[in-house]
């Protein structure tokens, strides 16, 4: 199953192995520098503990 990748110099999406308008290879959507887990589920946490704060202040 092909994926969607990205042109990392006009950041449009494209379903090929290069974008199209600038005919440079795209790049894999997926984030290179999240990926411990851990990490990121307390950024999410720590998201989700911002906007019940500002819920609380509404
Ligand atoms: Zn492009």
């Amino acid at each position: 199953m092909k994926h969607i990748l990205k042109c990392p110099k006009c950041s449009k999406y494209t379903m090929g192995n290069e974008c199209t308008v600038c005919k440079v290879p795209a790049i894999d959507l997926k984030p290179p520098k999240y990926s411990p887990e851990d990490k990121y589920g307390k950024y999410r946490r720590e998201v989700k503990e911002e906007s019940r704060k500002e819920k609380d202040l509404i």
